[in-house]
Order: C-alpha cells, then sequence, then structure tokens
C-alpha cells in the first residue's frame, strides 16, 4: 500500500472496482478479452487484428507521452462510443459468476463505514458495480456507486471523481481516491485535490482502517 496524498481529514472514500475490492487475475482477464471479442465481431476481423489495434494505440499514447487509459477510452478511440460500451459490458459482464461474499471485506468496509462515506467509482456500468457488490456481500456499505453510464466517462478522465464528490455533497479536498492504478484511479483524483491511496489489492484494502488511524495519529 502507498499513501500518495492523505487530507488532514478524509471525510469519504472513494473505492476503484477491479482488482481493488477483489483480486481475481482470471475474471479482469475475462472482461477484458470479452470485450476485444465483441469489438472484433463488430469491426468483422478477427480478434488477434483487433488486439494489434489496440496494442498500436496504447503505444502511440506512450510514444506521446500520454499515460494509461482505461480499455473504455481506447474502444471510443476507435469508434466504439462510450454508450455501446455500457451495453456490452452490462450484456458480458455477469460479476456473481465470478465474485463470492468476502467476509474480511465485509468487516473492513464496516469498520471503514464508521468513520468516513464510502463511494464506488468503476468504469464498468453501474448495475455491474451494484451487481459487483452484492456478490461480494458488501453492497450495503456504499450509499454512493458511480458508473461508466452516470457521465459517460472513463476513468482516467476526472469526471467520474467529480461527480462523486458532488453527489457526496463534499469538497474533492474531503476525498481519498483508493485503487490499484495509479494512471487511472489515482493520478485523476490528485488533480482534483483528492487524497490517494494505491492497494495491490483487496488483501491491502482489508488493512486499510489500520493504515488511516495511523496516519492520522
Ligand atoms: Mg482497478
Amino acid at each position: 500500500m502507498t499513501v500518495l496524498a492523505l487530507p488532514a481529514r478524509p471525510r469519504a472514500l472513494i473505492f476503484d472496482l477491479d482488482s481493488t475490492l477483489y483480486t481475481d487475475t482470471a475474471y479482469a482477464r475475462f472482461q477484458t478479452e470479452v470485450l476485444v471479442a465483441r469489438l472484433a465481431t463488430t469491426r468483422g476481423e478477427s480478434v488477434a487484428a483487433t488486439e494489434a489495434a489496440l496494442a498500436r494505440l496504447r503505444a502511440e499514447r506512450a510514444a506521446s507521452g500520454s499515460g494509461a487509459t482505461s480499455l473504455g477510452n481506447l474502444f471510443a478511440a476507435l469508434g466504439v462510443p462510450i454508450e455501446e460500451s455500457v451495453r456490452w459490458r452490462e450484456e458480458l459482464i455477469e460479476p456473481a459468476d465470478w465474485l463470492k461474499p468476502d467476509a474480511r471485506l465485509d468487516a473492513a468496509l464496516a469498520a471503514l463505514g464508521r468513520d468516513y462515506r464510502l463511494a464506488l467509482v468503476t468504469n464498468n456500468p453501474r448495475s455491474v458495480g451494484e451487481k459487483s457488490l452484492a456478490a461480494l456481500g458488501v453492497r450495503s456499505h456504499f450509499p454512493l456507486i458511480i458508473g461508466l453510464d452516470d457521465t459517460m466517462r472513463s476513468k482516467p478522465d476526472p469526471r467520474p471523481f467529480a461527480y462523486a464528490a458532488e453527489r457526496l455533497g463534499l469538497e474533492a479536498r474531503d476525498c481519498v481516491s483508493v485503487g490499484d492504478r495509479e494512471d487511472v484511479d489515482l493520478v485523476p483524483a490528485l488533480e482534483l485535490g483528492m487524497g490517494a491511496i494505491l492497494v495491490a489489492g483487496v488483501a491491502e484494502v482489508y488493512e486499510l482502517d489500520v493504515i488511516l488511524k495511523s496516519a492520522r495519529g
């Protein structure tokens, strides 16, 4: 866990979902593969050809000094509107097929929920976020879930983070973003003035309450 920035008195924690609230590389890979396969079908080409097109885009971004971006933004660059990405994800991703209740996460979020308001900001549609939290057995801890379809902007666009703060009725400086990808989950939050904590997976979320309590002294 790396605490990149922490406000003096944080009031809300804004969590990423995938590889933050659960760690399952097979599920993460499945989500990418199923969406790339759908894109290949739409483009009338092989999966390998679509993967090559995505690799070219990533290389161009790297060469121009742009940071990493989301799959949704790469798809948009290949002509798939975000609205279409939302529909594909709703159709193709069934969290309950992959995720099971996590009692340690439940306990960790219950403890955090006593000191902070908890929100989810995911690049999946809100319905997929809700189903994921339900499958993990932690839905009740999250009064606010912001999905891709709420702002039609995909992290690292800062708008989903700004919208979360607005919906919480808080200033950015009152919020801390918690996620597994620095470029996507943390840099845009930091640019808004939020705190930011990098986690390597859900095991570090189990420890977050202790880390925050010790950081606050
Ligand atoms: Mg993630």
